[in-house]
């Protein structure tokens, strides 16, 4: 399952010929685990970590950097989730679009793990607003701004004064509003208001402007406007260096290694002596643990404890609503119109980038292009969907169906694991990697807060689960200070 791309089949020379297939890569001839991270394994870890997203490969970098013994255990045969690429054809297609920003936080993380990703920041250049099946160039500079047909003078000015002041806007005020409500009562003209969400919607991928929170969608803006960064290769580059840095810090990672459960100590006590006692996974195997970090979804971080009944886990796991999005990613032999690069509806929850135009993921002359519908609180419209995302590729690349390669589309897929809503963001999720009721059990992931939105979320709340984790006392100090009690005991008798 190694990811493999040929520099002579990528755009320019700069990204490296091949990336190393990692050993740990090779699934056992039983399909469970791996070879390398998976043979000899101890039968007592310090830290557990279950899933191998961003959340938990950060997780169990941090915790084994700060030296304690880890092991990560993620079910698919190899790890990143949903940060994962799948090259076809010699096109590197990540789960839809993805892109990192300049100014996340996630980036200085994993620059302290020792990663740096090989990115570039697209241009402006060729973007459109998509409005009634018309395409009018995006309003991004002042020229642009000032001549938009689709913009009375007021919008124009609101929209002005807002994107030259949004630098120094403070999203602190505005906790406990919706981005509706804000936006309702700080821009008059309802063409500003309208492209304001726009904006706010791309960066936070939600096209739910009555329940995102003002603040949390505000500083993703801002984030955004630090300027975006396109991953060459796809995020798999950035997977396989943050293994490659766990794994050198003494991780193990084994892939192909369902959690089937995290077991407690004390299921007859009350709720505040319970502790972390072991982890399980579906093949019978069994590890003493002294912490765990449920680095997996709000639903299944409930179902792998006390079946389900553990009070906060369950909490979260039944008030989190997902944000989701349809996604039809196709790669082309070539670009009918090689001067359309980046669409956002206006009037349609619509997104469409060409990724290769930037960044290195596909053959020479080729285009990978990324078309997304955000998906509100309705559900996913299935085929319907399809159709309309074809008809922006229609718009903007007429002629592409006669030039696909590969293509794929995924009708309703998770994008981050809890809407930052209001009542998310202020009273029901969690705001530290802390599980209350349980000692040494920690969560971590794109629906913990309180930092960041999505894989920045997903990667800042993963250190403070790997950090948190770190400084309880490693298996090896907690067995010495168990002896030294004895010791005492027994001198006492
Ligand atoms: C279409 C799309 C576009 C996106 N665009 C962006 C973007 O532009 N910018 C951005 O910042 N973010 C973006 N994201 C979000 C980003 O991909 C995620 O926030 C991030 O990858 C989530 O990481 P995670 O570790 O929280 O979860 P995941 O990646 O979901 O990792 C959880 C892991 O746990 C494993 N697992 C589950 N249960 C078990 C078990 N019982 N035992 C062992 N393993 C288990 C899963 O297999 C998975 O590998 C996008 C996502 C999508 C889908």
């Amino acid at each position: 399952m190694s990811t493999i791309l040929n520099a002579k089949t990528m755009n320019g020379t700069l990204y490296p010929t091949t990336i190393p297939a990692p050993d740990d890569e090779i699934v056992t001839p039983n399909g469970t685990g791996t070879v390398a991270d998976d043979d000899g394994l101890p039968d007592r870890f310090d830290v557990a970590v279950v899933g191998g997203g961003l959340g938990g490969l950060v997780a169990a970098a941090t915790a084994a950097k700060a030296g304690r013994s880890v092991a990560l255990f993620e079910q698919a045969s190899g790890p990143g989730g949903r940060a994962r690429t799948r090259v076809e054809d010699g096109y590197a297609f990540n789960i839809g679009p993805h892109a990192l920003y300049r100014n996340m936080d996630g980036l200085r993380v994993l620059g302290e793990l020792g990663v740096e990703p090989r990115a570039v920041q697209p241009g402006l250049d060729g973007a459109f607003l998509v409005k009634a099946g018309r395409l009018y160039p995006l309003p991004a500079g002042l020229r642009s701004l000032l001549t938009s047909p689709l913009l009375d003078w007021r919008a124009k000015l609101e929209i002005g004064l807002f994107l030259g002041t949004v630098g120094k806007l403070d999203p602190r005020p505005l906790e406990g509003l919706t981005l509706r409500a804000w936006v309702e009562r700080a821009v008059r003209s309802p063409g500003a208001r309208q492209l304001i969400e726009v904006l706010i919607r791309t960066g936070a991928y939600a096209d739910d402007p009555e329940q995102l929170s003002a603040a949390a969608g505000l500083r993703q803006l801002k984030v955004g406007f630090s300027g975006a960064l396109y991953v060459h290769g796809g995020w798999q580059t950035m997977v396989d260096d943050l293994r490659a840095r766990a794994r050198a810090f003494g991780a193990r990672i084994v892939s192909g290694a369902r959690v089937a459960e995290v077991e407690l100590d004390g299921s007859d006590g009350p709720a505040a002596a319970r502790r972390v006692r072991a982890v399980r996974l579906a093949d019978g195997r069994r590890f003493e643990i002294g912490t765990a970090v449920l680095a997996v979804p709000p639903h299944k971080a409930s179902a792998l404890v006390d079946g389900g009944r553990q009070a906060a886990l369950a909490d979260w796991a039944e008030r989190a609503v997902p944000i989701r999005a349809a996604s039809l990613d196709v790669g082309l032999r070539r670009l009918p119109r090689p001067d359309a690069w980046f669409a956002l509806g206006l009037d349609r929850p619509l997104y469409l980038s060409v990724h290769s135009r930037w960044a290195r993921l596909a053959p020479e002359g080729g285009a990978l292009i990324h078309v997304l519908r955000y998906l509100g609180p309705s559900p996913s419209a299935g085929a319907e969907d399809e159709r309309e995302l074809e008809g922006l590729l229609d718009l903007m690349q007429p002629g592409w169906r006669d030039e696909v390669v590969a293509r794929r589309f995924m009708p309703e897929i998770t994008v981050a694991g809890a809407l930052p809503s209001v009542d998310w963001e202020q009273r029901e999720g969690p705001h530290a990697p802390f599980v209350p009721g349980v000692d040494g059990l920690f969560v971590a992931g794109d629906w913990v807060g309180p930092d960041g939105m999505l894989a920045d979320r997903a990667i800042v709340s993963g250190a403070r689960a790997g950090q948190a984790a770190a400084l309880r006392p490693s298996q090896a100090q907690a067995a010495r200070g168990s002896d030294a009690a004895t010791l005492l005991a027994m001198g006492s008798a």
